[in-house]
């Protein structure tokens, strides 16, 4: 089995990615975000520009992450083993280099497309009121019972909000969702290859809801 998890900021993707790990074991995780922040530690032409797209915006070139993750998965991923794709595909043309991919590999069938739908007013309020421990970086998101935590369950720091969730920030984000990530979502609507799953609901039932569908 393998998946793809889109949907807004904030919508708890990266949560649902490890209750799946935890429950189906054997996938190869891929979070596009992190390659993203791995390349920008590199010392390379290309990590300088990185760098550059990841403090002050823009895009990088179409192409980019599906290389990123595309080499990833071609030097790593065993043949009985499957793969989650955490944020992506983003846009139209990744979907379909991904699709000639999984064409290669014989894994279209077996492979699910999860959207954790949640709405633009959610994510803003999430990703506005979220928090970061001062001390480890542990992510604290503003859902259920992290709401109450006063400081880090992990260590006991500092929460602070994140400088890169400025409401300016987050709006760009959002748009980069509205204009882009939608027009994936509808082209595996239109193909009956996306699973849509309702993100507004404790994050049991969001994950309850996955093995539902998937089945
Ligand atoms: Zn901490």
């Amino acid at each position: 089995m393998n998946f793809t998890l889109i949907g807004r900021s904030g919508c708890g993707k990266g949560t649902q990615a490890k209750l799946l790990m935890k429950h189906f074991g054997n996938l190869f995780y891929i979070s596009t975000g992190d390659l993203f922040r791995d390349l920008a530690k590199a010392d390379t032409d290309t990590s300088i520009r990185i760098k550059k797209i990841i403090k002050e915006g823009g895009l990088p070139f179409d192409d980019m992450a599906t290389t990123l993750w595309m080499h990833k998965l071609a030097y790593n991923l065993k043949e009985r083993q499957g793969f989650i794709l955490d944020g992506a595909p983003r846009r139209v043309n990744e979907a379909k280099s991904l699709d000639k991919f999984l064409d290669f590999l014989d894994r279209k069938d077996r492979t699910f497309n999860l959207l954790i739908d949640i709405s633009r007013e959610e994510a803003f309020g999430r990703l506005s009121k979220r928090r970061i421990c001062k001390k480890c970086g542990r992510l604290i998101p503003w859902v259920g019972e992290f709401k109450k935590i006063k400081v880090c369950d992990k260590c006991g720091g500092e929460l602070v909000t994140r400088p890169d969730d400025s409401p300016e920030a987050i709006k760009s984000r959002l748009d980069y969702y509205d204009e882009r990530v939608t027009k994936v979502v509808k082209y595996y609507e239109d193909q009956n290859r996306l699973i849509r799953i309702n993100g507004e609901q404790p994050i049991e039932d969001v994950f309850k809801e996955i093995l539902i569908k998937l089945k």
